[in-house]
């Protein structure tokens, strides 16, 4: 290790970055499985999207309860917003991008259900899986840089909820894989 010839820089400790990024991917995280919830027709996979993002924010209070884990920031694109941006009617193919699921369709006035996705539960564990994958990775960078004792719990916490989750999701891909 180097030694310091000056005092550390008031503006970021120095493992804000790693802690900051591993915070806004938790963010993204909770923003993107709450989206998929909200979309998907089947209520096994609303489920499994729901556990997801209950596990995010989880991992996201852990790192938010570090000093610097609250500040926003860039983050790399980890999950798939745009195939979850785009909703559209599957009656008529009205399209929208807004927050909420409209519960009519403006142009056919169809049901909300039009406009649910059908998404399997392999292909839901299995995007959990790809994705808590590279969460814990920046998790367990983050997990490298913090120095101080009671950061260093918080971001340990955050890295188990993601392994926890990732060998959970791994294992409900396989077994209903496995399941014709
Ligand atoms: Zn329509």
């Amino acid at each position: 290790m180097p030694a310091r010839s000056r005092p550390p820089s008031k503006a970021q400790p120095p493992s804000g970055d790693a802690l900051r990024i591993a915070a806004q991917v938790d963010r993204d995280g909770v923003a993107f499985f709450r989206r998929a919830t909200s979309l998907v027709t089947d209520p096994r996979v609303k489920f499994i999207f729901g556990r997801a993002a209950d596990e995010y924010g989880r991992a996201l209070k852990s790192l938010e309860g570090v000093p610097g884990g609250k500040a926003k920031g860039k983050a790399p694109a980890v999950f798939p917003f745009e195939a979850y941006d785009r909703i559209e009617c599957s009656v008529c193919g009205y399209e929208t991008t807004g927050d909420e699921i409209p519960e009519r369709c403006p142009s056919c006035d169809a049901v909300r259900y039009a406009f649910e996705r059908d998404v399997k539960r392999e292909e839901a564990w299995d995007l959990v899986a790809r994705t808590t994958k590279e969460s814990l990775a920046l998790a367990r960078k983050a997990a490298k840089v913090v120095t101080k004792a009671e950061a260093r719990d918080a971001v340990a916490q955050a890295v188990e909820v993601h392994r926890k989750l990732l060998e959970e999701a791994k294992e409900e891909h396989a077994r209903v894989g496995a399941t014709p």
